[in-house]
């Protein structure tokens, strides 16, 4: 067995690996929306007159918006926000995010996800975005991938990237076990999320943290980009498998 494999298996304990299920996250992944999130982020919490950096907030993808702004609060004034607060700031959040536009297809990740599908996987988008211009341009940017039943968003989960939730939520949705799935994620709480739902996870380090961060985060294997893994995929697929 190569070294990759027999990695996952020593940590989680289970004895084989046999993926039949692909759980995807959208932003830094799909779309290349990190960029315009981290700027928005900032630019609804900085206008609050609460001091931040736009860098932080690419540490804090995965979160829901509730636990973002419950963090930046416990620094600013030692409380959470509350509801209303809460609110206010993921509205204008979300605004800023809107007007930036449409995010772009993050490059290879159409083709990966016709591989996906090609090996006869099936792919899940777990994503703990709430944003709705993204999840709508979905069908549009990836026609016949992912339906209402293979996705989980921010509307089915209630903690959020890191905690495994919304990784469990995916397995329950493709009806398979951990040791039947993958995880592409390309943040660390993200990749802490997948590892702690003990699925093999992939990181794709399309952000600016160091790769590090990543491999500290628990993935099993990282590569550079979307288009690495498009390219890698066939291969990957083969030698967990085999
Ligand atoms: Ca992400």
């Amino acid at each position: 067995m190569n070294e990759i494999t027999s990695a996952y298996l020593q940590k989680t304990g289970f004895s084989h690996l046999d993926p039949k299920a692909v759980l995807i996250d959208m932003d830094g992944v799909l779309y290349n929306s990190m960029p315009y999130h981290a700027e928005a982020w900032y630019k609804a919490v900085s206008s609050q007159g609460i001091a931040c950096t736009l860098e932080e907030f690419f540490l804090y993808e995965g979160r829901t918006g509730a636990s973002t702004i419950d963090l930046i609060f416990n620094r600013a004034y030692g409380r959470d926000a509350t509801e209303e607060e809460k609110k206010q700031i993921y509205t204008r959040k979300c605004e800023f995010f809107e007007r930036k536009g449409a995010a772009a297809v993050m490059p290879g990740s159409f083709d990966f996800l016709q591989q996906v599908k090609s090996l006869g996987l099936l792919p899940v988008l777990v994503t703990g975005s709430g944003q709705r211009t993204l999840l709508s341009k979905l069908s549009h940017d990836f026609p016949g991938i992912f339906t209402p039943q293979t996705m989980v968003t921010s509307f089915d989960v209630k903690y959020g990237k890191p905690h495994p939730e919304p990784y469990l939520i995916g397995l329950q949705k493709a009806s398979v076990q951990p040791w039947q799935a993958i995880v592409v994620e390309n943040a660390p709480l993200g990749v802490q999320a997948g590892v702690a739902a003990h699925i093999f996870t992939v990181a794709v380090n399309t952000g600016p943290l160091p790769n590090h961060m990543l491999i500290e985060a628990g993935a099993d294997y990282l590569l550079p980009d979307m288009l690495s893994l498009s390219a890698h995929f066939e291969e990957l697929y083969t030698l967990l498998t085999h």
